[in-house]
């Protein structure tokens, strides 16, 4: 095999890795050789987590709705590690609620958290990229609700359609740097903040629209993660990648 699938000598930063889907793929990236930073705004948690993980890691507070929080975390990483080249945007909230009973807040506070917070990661990592002279990729976390229309999930969707065209827009122009930027879409991934719910009466229904009948796992996750982040992937920038067992295939 000649395709280089391997993350030896990357420094690679996970948001939201203190639970879920940025802590397992915090775990996978390290397996792959990357050193990892475990990033969230509670470091305690982040510190359990990467004291899971074989390897190098470094435990992280950032708020990434904060640009205060997001430049002292750069200026620990650039010291403890060096410079970040591969950035996983994964911080994300969700609220539920009907439109016309949604609080503002609500609103502000998933937008800021899900594409604020991607928009000013990819700044801070992208200037550092650029000032050092180094190649790096980007994978934004996005959702199949950034596609799809579902009910109470207004801002959620929103700001994952958002992501969706942060992902086109950044690739476009940091392409003449040498970083790439993409976005896995997921569809029902099971994690401790869903696992109830899609075990629940509204899984059984929701799972009989996925083609191959399954919520899917963190795991399944990795290999379209290690293709955006290994060198084998440097070609593809600009792509949103659907990762759902069909779901989006279901029609009527
Ligand atoms: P999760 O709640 O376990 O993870 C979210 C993480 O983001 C947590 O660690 C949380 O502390 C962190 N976070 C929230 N606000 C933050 C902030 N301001 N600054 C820093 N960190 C912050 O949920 P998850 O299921 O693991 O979701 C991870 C990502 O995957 C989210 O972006 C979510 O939208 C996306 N996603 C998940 C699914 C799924 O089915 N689980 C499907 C599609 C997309």
């Amino acid at each position: 095999m000649t395709a280089d699938f391997s993350l030896d000598g990357q420094i690679a930063l996970v948001t939201g890795a203190s639970s879920g889907l940025g802590r397992s793929f915090a775990g996978f990236l390290a397996k792959a050789g990357a050193s990892v930073v475990l990033a969230s705004r509670h470091i305690d948690q982040c510190a359990k987590a990467a004291d899971q993980i074989s390897g190098t890691t470094l435990p992280i507070s950032i708020d990434v709705t904060d640009p205060t929080s997001i430049d002292d975390a750069m200026r620990t990483i650039e010291q403890n590690f060096g410079t970040v080249t591969i950035l996983i945007n994964n911080a994300g909230m969700v609220t539920n609620n009907l439109l016309v009973e949604t609080p503002t807040e609500d609103w502000r506070q998933v937008i800021n958290t899900n594409l604020t917070g991607s928009f000013l990661m990819t700044q801070a990592i992208s200037r550092s990229l650029i000032a050092s002279e180094t190649t790096g990729r980007i994978v934004n976390i996005s959702s199949m609700l950034g596609v799809v229309a579902s009910g109470q999930v207004h801002a959620y969707a929103a700001s994952k359609a958002g992501i969706n065209q942060l992902t086109r827009t950044s690739a476009l122009e940091l392409a003449r740097h040498g970083i790439s930027v993409n976005a896995i879409a997921p569809g029902y991934i099971e994690t401790n903040l869903n696992r109830d719910f899609l075990n629940g009466p509204a899984g059984s229904k929701i799972v009989q629209r996925i083609a191959q009948r399954r919520f899917g796992q963190p795991a399944d996750l990795e290999g379209i993660l290690l293709l955006l982040t290994a060198p084998a992937g440097t070609y593809m920038t600009g792509e949103i990648i659907t990762v759902d067992g069909g779901l989006s295939l279901s029609g009527m």
